[in-house]
């Protein structure tokens, strides 16, 4: 078994930290009926961050959201914000502010007196608050839309009624709990640019929770993926898609092919060697090796060539089913230890080639593109 060392949480040392979680554990129930949400948890987000919790249904990223917001308590650890700890302040008195899922609007009121609301509460002044109301309007782009029933309007602008009202009292933090999951596919694409030129221009620190790897991916500065009440990673798109630390993230995000391998020699300055059903390839690991023997290891299906003679390097495979899928067309494929490889290529008007099922192929991976993972396996609750 491979064992790796955790790597090192993504340099944040030169920007400001808004939100810190030191060590928090959070238990649900009381006597012999318990549940342990959160375990151990510590996370740094910085000023102006786009930060994301990703994980599986139940991984405890709602109840960390509640913790920072106020709503409930930790059993033990810290939220510090600017390096001081909140845990005397109730929620109205934490500059933060949560957009819920089902968004929480008052449908008896206008757009501009729900995003003027919360104002209002804290005793802005008339004027003052038509002033933040016309901004955030103008901010959200439903200028046109100020005198209407929130019971009158599209899903997608109750979103963004519900955003401006949140950003209404300039937060210093803005939670926000899977708050795309009720629109449509084409509205969610939408709202995701527009959630990310919110973060942008308001430069607000936003901490945003989804079980959606794709959302992640394209909206995050850094994304925590979360499972079963722990952050097993932490880091930016691009390094947890192509270096993560262990095969539950993997899984998680993106497609993966986990190959079964056994470590051929000693390492070179390029990589690891390592057998595939008999063909040695490198694969690289961000972390030191400290254990040898068997192990798995990650390749992408974006990340092979399909070859029709071999070439140094190439492991042979035989094509179960070609499907064209648009964009790309997906092979499905045996390898010689009886293990199922999938390939993804990419479509172009010259690459038309179908291949029988039971065609030998031999597949090629991408330099720099299999990696070692190490940990166990956890099946997503
Ligand atoms: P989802 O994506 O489904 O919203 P989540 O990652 O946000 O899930 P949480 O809502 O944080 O998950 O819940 C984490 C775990 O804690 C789950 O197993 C849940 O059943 C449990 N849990 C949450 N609230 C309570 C509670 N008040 N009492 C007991 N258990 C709870």
């Amino acid at each position: 078994m491979l064992a790796l060392s955790q790597p090192a949480q993504p340099q944040t040392a030169n920007r400001r930290l808004a939100v810190q979680a030191i060590g928090l554990n959070k238990r649900y129930g009381t006597g012999t009926s318990t549940f342990l949400a959160l375990d151990d948890v510590s996370i740094d987000i910085t000023e102006n961050e786009f930060f994301t919790l990703l994980g599986p249904s139940g991984c405890g990223k709602t109840t960390l959201l509640r913790l920072i917001a106020g709503f409930s308590f930790p059993t033990e650890g810290q939220i510090l914000l600017h390096g001081k700890d909140i845990a005397p302040l109730p929620p109205f008195k934490r500059p933060i502010n949560t957009v819920f899922q089902n968004y929480a609007l008052f449908t008896h009121m206008s757009v501009a007196e729900n995003i003027g609301f919360g104002l209002k509460m804290l005793g802005w002044t008339k004027p003052l608050i038509a002033e933040r109301v016309a901004e955030m309007l103008k901010l959200v782009r439903m200028e046109s839309l100020a005198d209407r029933r929130t019971s009158e309007i599209s899903g997608g602008q109750q979103q963004r009624v519900a955003l401006a009202r949140a950003l209404a009292p300039q937060p210093q933090v803005l939670l926000l709990d899977e708050p795309l999951s009720a629109l449509d596919y084409k509205l969610r694409k939408e709202m995701q640019v527009e959630l990310k030129r919110l973060q942008t221009e308001t430069g607000i620190t936003f901490i945003f929770v989804t079980h959606d790897q794709e959302e992640a991916l394209a909206m995050s500065d850094r994304i925590a993926v979360m499972n079963r009440g722990r952050v097993l990673q932490v880091g930016r798109p691009k390094e947890i898609y192509n270096a993560p630390v262990d095969r539950f993230v993997a899984d998680f995000i993106g497609e993966s092919n986990i190959l079964h391998g056994r470590l051929a020699g000693p390492a070179g300055a390029d990589g690891h060697r390592v057998d595939i059903t008999g063909t040695v390839i490198t694969a690289y690991s961000s972390a030191a090796i400290t254990d040898a023997g068997s192990v798995q290891v990650l390749i992408r299906p974006e990340h092979v060539d399909v070859l029709d003679a071999p070439s140094a390097d190439s492991i042979p495979a035989v094509i179960e089913d070609e499907v064209f899928v648009g964009t790309d067309t997906r092979l499905q494929l045996r390898l010689n230890d009886g293990s199922i490889f999938t390939a993804r290529l990419t479509n172009s008007p010259e690459r038309e080639k179908v291949r029988a099922p039971g065609t030998q192929v031999w597949l090629r991976i991408h330099g720099h593109s299999a990696r070692l993972l190490g940990g166990e396996y956890v099946e997503h609750r």
